[in-house]
């Protein structure tokens, strides 16, 4: 027996489709119906990196996608549903069923272990709705158990999302994890340490700016503390293309960190701070691909929250990546000739999410003398995925080991990227490895070189 999910609610994410979902008359939509769009043609199998690691076929979107109609059916079986009824909120009882029988049946796994990359989504000759079939899952599931992954959640909710609390942690995470110390903690602490970036922790940037501008700049989360440098390079970007940036105050994470590690509340809630300090700015200049590709859905996620659906909207639709916007305005930026040889690793965030493919790639052609290398397999995920690589850390190493074959084949000078995660997993890696390429978000290579 098949439940509904209804848009919005539980299942806000389920655009990330890209409008291919099945909906009922009653605005509800259709698991079955998303499901059965799968022809188990197996052609994403070899696109998706946790099967390429495992060879598991419950790791891969088919195997999954297998499971969420285990998972389906195994609600039905607990207890029969009767009537079409919504998924959508906590109270609902087919969600509590789900939740149920996503614990009892320990069928939850491959789905925590899946990435949320979408390169199956992308590939999909069938149009599956992979992200929002998973985004639906994951919100009902919850966060994933066992106490590592609780306290990952804890820490994306309440540290990693607040830059002056994180300052001190990583700073103390930065010591031990470069210390001897490590080795003395008990192993569950000691597989978080082994999770902290490589890089050491900075103060957030002080910047002048006013507090409404032409546009607005997400000052961000983590960011603020492990690249510091990111916010004052945008605001240099932005006056090089004639315009002022502005800082509205009160800012706050976007939520993307908890969110995708099933903390909906959490996400819910600060998002709602964030969307309360941006309401009335037209355009929002995001310097990450997960957050702008999240905070492009806050329509959705707040679709059925009377009190906040049409600002969370209005402030969706202002939402811009500073990749596709520096794109827009690329016309007007002048850079200095560089020599070096540089490969971009493009954010599944971007790539996948957002369809943000060539933009990067136009802005970096503009530097003159430039020797842009190729990347092989330049689409796959990294391994970083926001909290991923800390709930599953050995997975998302074996996965980024692949990446960082691929980005030292051409013998970079610099490697680039536009998302804070895969900078600084990818540089975990490098450093690791006993390398010493040096890695940076495009925007900071992008206002070093204006002329
Ligand atoms: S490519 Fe699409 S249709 Fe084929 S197995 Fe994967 S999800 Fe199913
Ligand atoms: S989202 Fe990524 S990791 Fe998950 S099933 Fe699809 S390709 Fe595999």
């Amino acid at each position: 027996m098949m439940g509904t999910m209804a848009p919005g609610g539980g299942t806000s994410a389920l655009s990330g489709g890209g409008g291919r979902l099945a909906a009922t008359a009653d605005g509800t939509l259709d698991l079955d119906a998303l499901l059965r769009v799968c022809i188990h043609c197996g052609l994403c199998l070899s696109n998706c990196p946790t099967y390429l690691v495992t060879g598991d076929e419950a790791d891969s979107p088919r195997g999954r996608l297998m499971v969420l109609g285990e998972l389906e059916r195994s609600a039905g079986v607990a207890a029969p549903v009767t009537a079409p009824s919504p998924l959508g909120s906590s109270s609902s009882e087919d969600a509590a069923r789900l939740r149920v029988a996503g614990d009892s049946l320990v069928l939850r796994e491959p789905l925590d272990r899946c990435l949320g990359c979408l390169h199956c989504e992308t590939v999909c000759p069938s149009g599956v709705s992979y992200g929002a079939l998973l985004d639906a899952a994951r919100q009902e599931l919850g966060p994933p158990p066992g106490f590592h992954a609780r306290l990952v959640v804890w820490l994306v909710d309440h540290v990693l999302s607040r830059p002056r609390r994180l300052l001190p942690v990583a700073r103390i995470g930065y010591k031990l994890a470069h210390g001897f110390l490590a080795r003395l903690l008990p192993s569950s602490l000691r597989r978080l340490v082994g999770s902290v970036p490589a890089r050491k922790p900075d103060r957030p940037p002080s910047l002048d700016l006013p507090e409404h501008g032409d546009v607005a700049l997400l000052a961000g989360c983590a960011q603020q503390v492990y690249g510091s440098g990111v916010l004052p390079a945008v605001a240099r970007l932005v006056e090089a293309v004639g315009l002022t940036p502005g800082l509205p105050p009160k800012q706050s994470c976007c939520g993307a960190l908890s969110y995708h590690a099933g903390s909906v509340k959490t996400a819910k809630a600060l998002a709602r701070r964030l969307i309360d300090a941006m309401d009335g700015e037209t355009t929002i200049l995001v310097p990450s691909a997960g957050c702008s590709a999240h905070m492009r859905r806050y329509g959705e996620l707040f679709a059925d929250d009377p009190q906040y659906a049409e600002k969370a909207a209005r402030v969706a639709a202002a939402t811009v990546d500073v990749v596709e916007w520096l794109d827009r305005h690329s016309e007007a930026l002048r850079f200095k000739a560089d020599r070096r040889r540089i490969v971009y690793h493009p954010p599944c965030h971007h790539t996948h999410a957002q369809g943000i493919v060539d933009e990067p790639l136009r802005l970096l052609a503009r530097v003159p003398d430039i020797e842009l290398l190729e990347l092989r397999d330049a689409d796959r995920c990294c391994g970083s995925a926001g909290a991923y690589s800390m709930l599953h850390p050995e997975l998302a190493e074996a996965i980024r080991a692949e990446k960082l074959e691929r980005l030292a084949e051409g013998e970079p000078d610099l490697i680039l990227t536009a998302n804070p995660g895969c900078e600084l997993f990818i540089e975990s890696g490098i450093e690791a490895a006993g390398g010493s390429t040096p890695i940076r978000h495009l925007v900071e290579y992008l206002a070093e070189r204006l002329d």
